[in-house]
């Protein structure tokens, strides 16, 4: 298969691609498992999305600020590895192509 790359795609986009159970783990995972290097622990209350990404390897990327400091905070979301989330991914990369 050709590499993927790495795309950035929007709020509702992303909700398209997440069933229910990984909206929650993604939920959850902002509010307590983002660190932000410049406080030096997780951002305590939580950080504010500015954009997201679907990277090559379809896991998703998630850039935006800290909401106790404003530093820029980064994670990214191994959704990937799923089987079904990975074909979802390629489904809408080709819905989205035309
Ligand atoms: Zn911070």
């Amino acid at each position: 298969m050709n590499k993927l790359t790495e795309i950035k795609i929007n709020r509702f986009q992303l909700n398209v691609l997440l069933n229910d159970e990984q909206k929650e783990g993604f939920d959850y995972l902002l509010n307590h498992g983002v660190f932000c290097t410049k406080c030096g622990e997780t951002c305590s209350k939580g950080f504010d999305i500015e954009e997201i990404y679907l990277n090559s390897l379809n896991d998703i990327k998630i850039k935006g600020k800290c909401n106790v400091c404003c530093g820029n905070v980064a994670r990214i979301i191994e959704f990937g590895g799923d089987k079904g989330f990975f074909n979802k991914a390629n489904d809408f990369r080709k819905s989205i192509e035309k």
